[in-house]
């Protein structure tokens, strides 16, 4: 970078060489001129060839560069006069860049100090008032540069910590399939990338829009449930398209929106909001500060690609999810299937023992069903299998499962309900099955098949769960031989121990 500044310096050096051989001068200022130009040329040539490309060269130069550079322009301007003196001070700004470029700001103007008091010591009573206001000019012009190369630095830096920042978080989300992660990682993301006092993630959960993370000044709070309505969370939501307010002190005409303040006590003044772009989750990453302006449109495409890897790994993790639960459920039923109803059982059972409560298991299989499939088909068959599970959702609870044991049999676990309970569920279940009826396509009425089921509770009854399986397994049994649509124990044969 500091290259078109040691080649500007050279240029002026060769400027002082021919003004040298141009004769209009005195033999011996045209000699120094010469001399002058000619040491600058190699001296911007040795800089530029053997101490700029080795860092270790650089920092060892950093002082004798400095002090060097100095004396040269205190030289420059104590051999020369008039019109020439622009040259060495002219050399003496373009130095300050290129010091400002190999080093750093304080190094630099310890040499325009050093420079400054030489030029006004050397110059003071040899020259005008007006020239020395004149040629301090050449001095403000070097702080500019200074100034000027110093600020494109911090932006530079600014940029690339903020690539760091995306870098990280592409890195470590591409990892993660958990939300918790995922929002953990956004909130660092947005902390090491901008100087956001407020910010905040959050998704719709189904008519609900729940906020993930927030933060407000230093503090982060628990996920909470917000109201849409008016907000401009809720625009970006129902519009999916980024929005930015550099200041909200101006009325915001967006439609819809009528709340635009945002922020614990404070209000943002500040906002910006994009949407996660995500095929199965719809959700926001909004960031927010106290001061009007303070976000740039650079700022915004940041935030942009940010919630862009955010919503390609909440979809993975959505995906992810979704495989899982598959494995789980049986597919014709959607009922869990054996394998997990056996593991749900166990942690259900679990649960129960440590908080002292009974469980009920309900075995359940379709009577007679080989004789149904062979009276209406297969595909009918299916069909009372998907129907017979609707029914026995309709009488449990959210907490209770149901899970496919084989074939026609079904097991349904009620965790907290005692054996009465049960069989009351049981009862109904019954109840509404003897109801159903299926309608072909031709739009006769076929037959549902009846049930019988088999009950058992836990712990009272069995003491594990493979036990509680065998016992509710025997009853079925017993049901199936006493004559099939029915519960066993029955209400007649209730042993009210069981509860
Ligand atoms: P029981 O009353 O003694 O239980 O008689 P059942 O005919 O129901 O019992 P069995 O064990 O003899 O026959 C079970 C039948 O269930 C055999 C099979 O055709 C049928 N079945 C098992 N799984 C499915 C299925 O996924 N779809 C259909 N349509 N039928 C199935
Ligand atoms: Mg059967
Ligand atoms: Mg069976």
């Amino acid at each position: 970078m500091a290259e078109p500044a040691v080649l500007a310096t050279v240029v002026l050096c060769l400027i002082l060489i021919l003004v040298g051989f141009e004769g209009l001068y005195a033999d011996w200022l045209r000699f120094l001129l010469i001399m002058l130009g000619v040491v600058g040329t190699i001296y911007a040539f040795f800089m530029l060839y053997v101490i700029i490309p080795s860092p270790i060269r650089l920092k060892q130069f950093k002082w004798p560069s400095v002090l060097a550079n100095a004396g040269a322009v205190i030289a420059g301007v104590f051999l020369l006069s008039g019109n020439l003196l622009l040259i060495p001070l002219t050399i003496m700004a373009l130095v300050s860049l290129i010091t400002r470029v190999l080093w750093d700001r304080k190094v630099t103007y310890i040499y325009l100090l050093i420079s400054g008091l030489g030029f006004f010591a050397v110059t003071i009573g040899r020259t005008s008032f007006t020239d020395i206001m004149l040629h301090s000019v050449f001095f403000l012009v070097a702080v500019f540069f200074v100034e000027t190369v110093e600020r494109l630095y911090i932006a530079s830096q600014k940029r690339v910590d903020r690539l760091q920042a995306i870098n990280n978080f592409a890195r470590q989300v591409s990892a993660s399939v958990d939300l918790e992660d995922v929002v953990d990682l956004i909130g660092t993301a947005i902390k090491d990338s901008l100087q956001a006092d407020t910010y905040y993630f959050g998704m719709m959960e189904g008519e609900q829009f729940k906020m993930q993370l927030i933060h407000d000044e230093g503090e982060n709070f628990e996920p909470q449930y917000f109201a849409l309505e008016g907000s401009l969370t809720g625009w970006v939501l129902r519009n999916q398209q980024p929005l930015f307010i550099p200041d909200m002190r101006y009325e915001v005409e967006l439609e819809g929106v009528s709340v635009v303040l945002m922020g614990k006590e404070k209000a943002s003044l500040c906002w910006m909001g994009v949407p996660l772009n995500a095929r199965h989750t719809n959700g926001i990453i909004a960031v927010a500060s106290y001061q009007p302006n303070d976000f740039s449109r650079t700022d915004l495409e940041l935030l942009e690609n940010l919630a862009q890897q955010a919503g390609l790994v909440l979809d993975n993790a959505y995906h992810h999810a979704q495989v899982e639960a598959q494995s789980r459920l049986d597919s014709l039923t959607g009922v869990f299937n054996h394998g997990h109803i056996v593991k749900v059982l166990n942690e259900e059972a679990q649960k129960c023992i440590q908080e002292s409560l009974p469980l009920s298991l309900i075995m359940l299989d379709i009577d007679f069903f080989k004789q149904y499939n062979d009276n209406y088909g297969h595909v009918v068959g299916d069909q009372v299998l998907v129907v017979l599970n609707q029914a026995i959702r309709q009488h449990i609870k959210a907490s209770d499962s149901i899970g496919r044991w084989g074939g026609e049999e079904f097991t349904i676990i009620l965790p907290g309900t005692n054996g009465l309970q049960a069989q009351q569920v049981a009862l109904r279940v019954q109840n509404t099955i003897n109801t159903l009826s299926l309608t072909d396509r031709a739009g006769n009425q076929m037959p549902f098949p009846t049930v019988s089921q088999g009950l058992a509770v836990f712990p009272y009854e069995a003491k594990d769960v493979f036990k509680l399986i065998d016992l509710a397994d025997q009853r079925l049994y017993t049901a199936k031989e006493r004559g099939r649509n029915q519960v066993e124990p029955s209400q007649e044969d209730w042993n009210p121990e069981i509860t």
